[in-house]
């Protein structure tokens, strides 16, 4: 297998944007090698510009649900670009879209649509912010958000990848209204609300996917759930990775926990830039141009984006069931990948939540993000290289979660775990 097209195009990236890429986790840095450049996708399969064709599990972070070029996602897009790229004026796109996420998620009246998974998180704080009229946020260890200035504290993810959670330009200042606590560890959360009487919001990824694949107990959102109503905070839940990947109807419908305002991206745009933000009417009532809270967008509600989540999740909410047939794939891939590390001498952490699935090698279960550090790093970095070797493209970072897409079919999953079974056998 040869990626020389590909050594080349990275070679000739590095001299024009940083590291080579325009999102740092792409750059392969933690697994070693050459990041793959990408011709074409379709279905479950990647094809790279030396013409090697991969099984992906990556679905581009996520979003990709339906597999590459999906028919009705493609057909929606084509006939939106046919009226207009962009008007900065309402369409009825952005209310049908809005109205379809309101149907599936209970815990959101309103909701708000920006351009990235930053935005809305960025925006979702400000909002709890000038809701409650306070300023500190709690937030997890190992939790990403996205890369605004106040979350980037110890941050999963990329940023946990490169070993730099807290990055140099963010100013001290803009991050001492966040305070830490630790992942399951209900303990840590009421510490924060010990120290600090001004806490306007924590946010959690309530199924946590940017530390590996680390979901919350329900025990343990309960709980966090009671401490923020006796003091009068906001509980928010970013699921801008897990939603409408975990479930159809939100963390909300599988933890039993109700956030006060949900953060969505990822599939939410079918694999066009868009996230969005929701809440009850009465906290959305604090938006501009109906509250004081300011929030825009020039490109917000873009309507090819809202044309392409159109058809993602009208297409996902029309076949619910479908997300029992990925839960069944993406537990199969892991219990026999599991299975196979077993032969090694190996123990491999497993777990799914939906089309989501996370591995680690790691001899203990992973609660929290100091768990999710004592895996084997160097191990991975071997089994990635390995399986990319064999045509199965795994997240380039142990600290990234998996994806199965409707695309991915039982032979596919039957022949990554085969493959994973030589890849560990060559490599322990
Ligand atoms: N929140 C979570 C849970 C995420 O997983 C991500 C991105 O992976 C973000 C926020 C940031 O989203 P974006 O990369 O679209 O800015």
């Amino acid at each position: 297998m040869s990626t020389e097209a590909s050594s080349k195009a990275f070679e000739q990236a590095q001299n024009l944007i940083p590291g080579g890429v325009n999102s740092p986790v792409r750059a392969f840095s933690s697994v070693g090698g050459t990041p793959i450049f990408i011709a074409e996708g379709n279905g479950a399969y990647l094809t790279d510009i030396d013409g090697n064709k991969y099984v992906d599990f990556v679905q581009s972070w996520g979003p990709l649900i339906f597999g590459h070029r999906d028919e009705s996602i493609e057909a929606a897009v084509i006939e939106a670009v046919k009226h207009g790229l962009s008007f900065g004026a309402p369409t009825q796109a952005e209310t049908d879209l809005a109205q379809l996420v309101v149907s599936m998620f209970d815990s959101i009246d309103k909701i708000r649509f920006v351009s990235s998974g930053t935005e809305a998180v960025m925006s979702a704080i400000r909002l709890a912010r000038g809701f409650t009229g306070r300023d500190d946020i709690v937030k997890f260890t190992g939790c990403y958000h996205g890369h605004s200035d106040s979350l980037l504290v110890q941050a999963g993810s990329g940023a946990v990848t490169f070993g730099n959670p807290s990055s140099p330009g963010v100013p001290a200042d803009f991050t001492k209204h966040t305070l830490l606590a630790t992942y399951n560890d209900i303990e840590s959360v009421k510490k924060c609300f010990a120290d600090s009487q001004d806490i306007a919001c924590v946010i959690i990824e309530p199924i946590a996917g940017n530390m590996g694949l680390v979901p919350a107990d329900k025990e343990f959102l309960a709980e966090l759930r009671k401490i923020c109503d006796e003091n009068g905070t906001l509980l928010i839940f970013d699921e801008v990775m897990s939603g409408f990947r975990a479930s159809i109807n939100g963390a909300e419908s599988i933890t039993g926990t109700t956030p006060d305002i949900v953060t969505l991206g990822k599939v939410i745009g079918g694999g066009m830039p868009v996230g969005a933000f929701g809440a009850s009417a009465e906290i959305m009532a604090k938006l501009s141009p109906e509250g004081p809270v300011y929030q825009a967008g020039t490109l917000s509600g873009n309507p090819v984006a809202m044309a392409a989540g159109f058809a993602a999740l009208s297409k996902l909410k029309k076949n619910a069931p479908v997300m029992n047939v990925l839960n069944a794939r993406a537990k199969r891939l892991v219990e026999g990948m599991q299975a196979a590390a077993s032969e090694c001498g190996v123990t491999m952490q497993i777990d799914t939540r939906g089309s989501m699935f996370g591995f680690f090698f790691n001899e203990a279960p992973v609660k929290n993000f100091a768990d999710a550090c004592n895996s084997d790093a160097e191990l991975f970095a071997k089994f990635h290289a390995g399986m990319i070797k064999e045509g199965f493209y795994f997240a380039c970072s142990l600290y990234e979660t998996g994806f199965i897409s409707t695309a991915t079919t039982d032979e596919m999953i039957e022949d990554t775990i085969k493959a994973s079974a030589k890849v560990l056998k060559a490599i322990t």
